[in-house]
């Protein structure tokens, strides 16, 4: 088939949202999933699709065209992403801001004497956030940019607040906050620190005869998660953690507030409000998986991010196609 041949290295939240994300790319077929663990104990819910060990992926080699690396940023892409490069065009959506051009440097060495072609830091922030914050700066030079995050899941602050003695589970949104985000756009171009852009909202299981205050306490007082912000603390039962609580949402808002001539404001706003943020970031990676196959094949190889990779090449349309579409 002319099809594009994916694989999935790792399978988590994100690895299962490119499942999803493929089926609906008939431009696309799924050949297999890679993870660490043993295959056996991974359960996939389609019929089609292998799962294999890890090891096993050099022996797709020629069978697939664009490896997504669903792995974490914190220690599985440092090591898959040049590993891969090696071998497989590659997608993935490393965002540990601090460390992207060290990342970059490494997976452009390995993807250039390969011949290969690496999309790096794909997704929503990095990602299409990234773009928009570009975009809205060059065109209006005279202004200033804002992000806000949420409402949405945290997984770094939910992990710490489950480290809390005495609490059993426990969920954390980060919230804009309302008044912050109109000032913005109303124009006014406010000076906001992170703390006066976002709450952070907690939801709670304690273990049994655990003191709610003083879980609460070393909570609101954690260094560097929730000290310098307005956290909210609300105490829930295991089963509503459960009902409530186990999606993964997320959104947020870039907005540029700037002026052109001497008097003229304009406001550039770019939102997205996600049921699930992992099923919407493999969505953006299945669309630049198809841009790595097609900057491949035309021998743009090394690394790349989001804002070297043109939106033809993320269409499934052809470039004629798309000019009848322009208006
Ligand atoms: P997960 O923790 O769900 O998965 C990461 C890896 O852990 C998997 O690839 C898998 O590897 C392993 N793993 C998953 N579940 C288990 C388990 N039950 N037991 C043991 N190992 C497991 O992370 P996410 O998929 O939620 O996120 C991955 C990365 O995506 C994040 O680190 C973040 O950097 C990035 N991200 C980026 C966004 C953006 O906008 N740019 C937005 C959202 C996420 P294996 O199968 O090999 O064991």
């Amino acid at each position: 088939s002319n099809q594009i041949k994916i694989g999935i290295v790792g399978y988590g939240n994100l690895g299962r949202g490119t499942v999803e994300a493929i089926k609906q790319c008939p431009d696309m077929e799924l050949v297999a999933i890679f993870t660490r663990r043993t295959p056996d104990s991974i359960s996939v819910n389609e019929p089609n699709v292998k799962v294999l060990h890890i090891s096993k992926a050099v022996d797709y080699k020629d069978e697939i065209d664009v490896m997504i690396l669903c792995g974490g940023s914190a220690t599985d892409l440092p090591e898959q992403g040049p590993d891969f490069a090696q071998l497989f065009n590659t997608i993935d959506s490393y965002d540990t801001h601090a460390k992207i051009p060290e990342y970059f440097n490494s997976v452009d060495r390995a993807a250039k004497e390969s011949g290969k072609t690496s999309i790096i830091s794909v997704g929503w922030d990095p990602g299409l956030f990234s773009i928009n914050r570009l975009m809205a700066e060059a065109i209006l030079p005279n202004g200033e940019n804002y992000t806000f995050w949420g409402k949405g899941v945290s997984q770094g602050h939910s992990d710490a607040v489950r480290r809390v003695e005495g609490v059993r589970g426990a969920v954390q949104y980060t919230v804009p906050i309302e008044d912050a985000v109109e000032k913005v756009r109303s124009g006014v171009n406010p000076e906001l620190s992170t703390a006066e852009k976002h709450l952070r909202v907690c939801y709670v299981v304690a273990e049994d005869g655990y003191d709610q205050a003083k879980i609460e306490q070393d909570i609101v007082t954690m260094p560097n998660y929730f000290a310098d912000y307005k956290t909210e603390v609300n105490f829930i039962t295991e089963e509503e953690l459960k009902e409530n609580h186990s999606q993964l949402p997320h959104g947020g808002f870039v907005i540029r507030g700037g002026k052109t001539g001497s008097e003229n404001k304009q406001i550039i706003e770019f939102s997205l409000n996600l049921e699930s943020n992992p099923e919407f970031t493999a969505s953006v990676l299945v669309a630049y998986a198809r841009a790595a196959y097609r900057l491949n094949k035309e021998g743009q190889v090394g690394a790349k991010t989001v804002y070297e990779v043109a939106p033809v090449y993320l269409s499934p349309k052809s470039a004629e196609e798309l000019r009848r579409d322009l208006l």
